[in-house]
């Protein structure tokens, strides 16, 4: 709603000052309501973290040592991330370095796994049907992950 009335000021503020007129108000409204709506899906919160001491172990993974503040300095949009649907049952985690992110997971994953990533609650977090709502309020999408569909919590 706001993202809709968000596009429509600014369009009537485009044609306020000649950038478009009557007839390409509408138009440009459309174009401005996909992108906020586009940075609203896309865009995660950066957390105050400092990833230190990160060495290639022998067997090909990395070892690292996170230091967290848990402090919010931003969002951020991360084309790679956009890719990234979401689970209620997560195992990965973002990790940021400055403004690098990184999706990191204690698992293996082998060829074909999807790799997700929570944009909520977890299941153990919340019950299904805040998850529910949650996600079909701000991401406007019927979760189906393992959780939901075998009902966990
Ligand atoms: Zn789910």
């Amino acid at each position: 709603m706001f993202d809709t009335l968000g596009a429509l000021f600014l369009s009537l503020l485009l044609k306020k000052i000649g950038i478009c007129n009557e007839n390409s108000q509408l138009n440009i409204a459309k174009i401005l309501l996909k992108h906020l709506l586009q940075i609203n899906m896309n865009s995660i919160q950066i957390i105050d973290q400092k990833i230190t001491d990160i060495t290639k172990l022998e067997n090909g993974e990395y070892s690292y040592r996170i230091k967290l503040n848990e402090e919010s300095v931003g969002i951020g949009l991360y084309k790679c991330m956009s890719l990234v649907n979401h689970s209620c049952y997560n195992v990965t985690k973002s990790l940021f370095n400055g403004s690098e992110l990184c999706l990191v997971s204690n698992c293996s994953f082998q060829n074909g796994d999807e790799i997700t990533y929570n944009y909520g609650p977890h299941f153990k977090q919340a019950k299904k049907d805040e998850r529910q709502q949650y996600l079909s309020d701000l991401y406007y999408f019927q979760c189906q992950c393992k959780a939901c569909d075998q009902n966990w919590c």
